[in-house]
């Protein structure tokens, strides 16, 4: 029990996205923010590191180049640029975060156009959730999240979860462990989670996350990825043929089907 819920917790709290204004969109990458930073870089990417643990920006390297290929798959082109500070705080000022109380619990974050790694979180991470986290901050920056607003919240977290865990074989019910148990409960979301079920404790946080990994599911399998990737920034109207009401009442249907 407290495995699944305890990476869970970790996995919901640390995909939020911070940072992603005009100010971060301007900022320079940094070849070497810290003074003796180590920077690896690969043909398609970069990762700087700042007293990094031997191995551990080789790592990096290493999940960030899969996470490049996975989004190329699903969504095009992105070239990753991760940054490993050595503290949470570090991390914070990184990220243009208000201060480091607004990272916790988080184990990366995405600004306009980098990953920032907040140590502490991403070292409680499985090997297979620090794959998810990376390519989930990536997707971000690939798409930029939600193009200040003009993209709904729940398509954005949620096309991160669907090409963070696509191919990683995790089972639905584990995934969506939370929302699982409301289903079976007999209770079901009525509608898409907004902006506000995405703010940092919020009450149903990983619920939220798990509602819109399914919606962008059930596009996906319904309609198939391609249409999945023109409703971003698109709308259900025109991309599917569906009402705001219909979408919400097939993913409900869809909802009760995977996780029932
Ligand atoms: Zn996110």
């Amino acid at each position: 029990m407290s495995v699944p819920q305890g990476r869970r917790a970790v996995l919901a709290g640390m995909l939020a996205l911070i940072g992603a204004g005009p100010a971060a969109a301007a900022a320079p990458i940094p070849a070497a923010p810290w003074p003796g930073a180590v920077v690896l870089r690969g043909r398609d990417s970069v990762v700087v590191a700042h007293r990094a643990a031997a191995g551990l920006l080789e790592d990096l390297a290493a999940r960030a180049e899969r996470a490049r290929r996975r989004i190329a798959g699903i969504w095009g082109p992105v070239r990753p640029v991760v940054l490993l500070p050595e503290t949470d705080a570090e991390a914070a000022v990184l990220a243009g975060a208000s201060g480091p109380g607004a990272t916790a619990g988080m184990a990366a974050l995405a600004t306009a156009d980098r990953v920032v790694v907040l140590p502490s979180g991403y070292a409680r991470l499985s090997e297979v959730g620090r794959d998810v986290v990376i390519t989930h901050e990536l997707v971000h920056v690939a798409t930029g999240a939600t193009r200040g607003g003009r993209v709904p919240t729940w398509l954005s977290e949620g096309f991160a979860d669907y090409v963070g865990y696509a191919g990683t074989g995790l089972d639905t019910r584990t995934v969506a462990a939370e929302l699982a148990a409301e289903v079976r409960a007999g209770v079901l979301p009525e509608g898409l989670p907004g902006p506000a079920d995405f703010a940092p404790g919020a009450p149903r946080l990983a619920q939220a996350y798990e509602e819109a990994w399914l919606a962008c599911r059930y596009v996906a399998e319904r309609f198939g990825e391609r249409a999945l990737v023109r409703l971003y920034g698109g709308d259900a109207e025109t991309v599917l043929g569906l009402t705001a009401a219909e979408l919400t009442a097939g993913w409900r249907d869809y909802l009760r089907r995977v996780l029932a």
